[in-house]
């Protein structure tokens, strides 16, 4: 018998989940052969990453190995260069040190997720911070250490507070988590530094439309809200930034129903960019049918005019006849990697396969200070009881026990012990960041 080669592409919720499945359907089929492709070769738990820009998790426990999650699949890591559905075949980047691959395929499954968003806006790309990747995090920490250090020694009332205002855009759960832990790592901070005050520090998220959390019920949002306001977090809504020179945050009013200045200025040195996600250009390239950059698929989660060809994940989406689009999150992509695991399973076994239904199970955000919000079976829940939710939830998701274990153990350590300002001995632009401040100053 021929081999049914099925290749995954994407090392993500998706993508690992998928693998996991069709290994579990096939565990003992020796004809089907399972392929993973990933540009990195670990999972990266992302809901957690805003901790590790906090330092309150350590980076390495936020990462699971592919070949310990999935130990039956053969493992490419390599970045995805080109599909080609008529071919069959998807090629992979070849550099000096890694030959260029060509993998031929029977069943193949899209699950490369997302990159972020600028809309355009250059200035923002070049010199904002992003929350996506692990070096993004680390990158972040640095930079507020970096920040509360520099703010310790100044003078200039004026340098000291662009050095201490950092403003997180975007109010979804990446904007959010980041903006909750930035303010509570920079309050505990202070513990350290004796000439930053409290009332120095100007955290500030920016949100286009009119509220946070888009999607939680109204009584949440809104406690999340106060209490962010109630732990020093600025929040602009209707709030577009137009500019970002790595010094000032240009915003304009995204609607004008209110008395704002058409534009304003806000100092900082410190943007994160948590605003939006696009799908990656190679799908964005593709002969595939997109909306928004995301694959169009049918209710089985096939791509359009491709059998065989299934897209799940951030990088996907219903037609518009589908009336079951729901946004991006860890839980859908989980959903539908089972389902097109099983559907793979189906269409080899000659049976019938299924359309996809949500079985939504909630949904949690931690808004900082040991504090959260819940929607489960019902419940709205807030407050610590809510934070608790969130931990054991995103706790139990996480495949492998040891990390499981290696992040219990961080969050309780950082119950007990202060926060580690030790910054970890890379610097990113070096030289750019610390132009306002190459004059020498005659310090004694
Ligand atoms: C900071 C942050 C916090 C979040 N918090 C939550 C939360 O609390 N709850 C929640 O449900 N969701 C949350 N999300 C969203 C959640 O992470 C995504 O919805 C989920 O990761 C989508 O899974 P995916 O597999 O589709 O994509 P991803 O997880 O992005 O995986 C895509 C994979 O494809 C790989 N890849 C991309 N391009 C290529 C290429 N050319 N070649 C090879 N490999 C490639 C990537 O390296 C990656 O491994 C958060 C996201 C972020 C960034």
């Amino acid at each position: 018998m021929v081999k049914k080669r099925i290749l995954v592409l994407g090392g993500g919720f998706a993508g690992v989940d998928c693998t996991r499945k069709l290994e579990h359907y096939f565990q003992s089929n020796y004809d089907v052969e399972i392929t993973l492709v990933s540009d990195d070769n670990f999972l990266l738990f992302t809901p957690m990453l805003p901790q590790v820009a906090s330092g309150t998790i350590m980076p390495r426990h936020i990462v699971m190995p592919l070949r310990s999650l999935c130990e039956k699949a053969r493992i490419y890591e390599s970045a995805v260069r080109d599909i080609d559905p008529i071919g069959k075949h998807v090629t992979l980047e070849g550099t000096p040190e890694k030959r260029g691959v060509r993998i031929h395929y029977d069943y193949l499954i899209i699950a490369l997720g997302s990159e972020t968003n600028f809309f355009g806006l250059k200035n923002v790309e070049k010199h904002s911070f992003t929350m996506k990747t692990l070096a993004d995090a680390l990158s972040l920490r640095n930079r507020i250490i970096d920040m509360l250090e520099q703010a310790e020694n100044e003078i200039n009332e004026e340098i000291k507070q662009r050095l201490l205002t950092f403003v997180v855009v975007g109010g979804g759960f990446a904007g959010i988590e980041t903006a909750g832990e930035i303010n509570d790592f920079l309050h505990d901070a202070l513990n350290y530094y004796h000439n930053i005050k409290t009332d120095d520090i100007n955290v500030v998220i920016i949100e286009a439309t009119s509220g946070i959390l888009p999607g939680f019920n109204k009584k949440l949002i809104e406690y999340a809200h106060n209490k962010l306001k109630k732990n020093g977090v600025k929040i602009l809504l209707d709030t577009v930034v137009s500019d970002f020179d790595g010094g000032n945050v240009t915003i304009n009013k995204s609607t004008n129903t209110t008395s704002m200045k058409s534009e304003t200025i806000i100092s900082s040195h410190t943007l994160v960019w948590a605003a939006g996600i696009t799908p990656v250009e190679i799908i964005k390239n593709s002969v595939f049918k997109t909306k928004k950059g995301q694959i169009i698929t049918n209710e089985f989660l096939e791509v359009e005019n491709f059998s065989g060809i299934f897209a799940i994940g951030d990088c996907s989406r219903f037609s518009d006849t589908i009336n079951k689009n729901y946004p991006p999150t860890a839980q859908l992509a989980e959903a539908h990697a089972k389902l097109a695991a099983y559907n793979i399973k189906q269409m080899i076994n000659g049976n019938d396969k299924k359309k996809f239904e949500y079985n939504w199970k909630g949904q949690s955000a931690i808004i900082g200070k040991r504090s959260g919000i819940a929607d489960v079976m019902g419940g709205k829940i807030t407050g610590f009881l809510a934070w608790l939710i969130w931990i054991n939830y995103y706790l139990s998701k996480m495949p492998n026990f040891e990390k499981r274990l290696r992040v219990w153990l961080d969050w309780n350590i950082d119950l007990f012990f202060r926060r580690d300002i030790s910054r970890y001995g890379f610097k990113r632009n070096i030289l750019k960041e610390y132009q306002e401040l190459d004059e020498v100053d005659d310090v004694w």
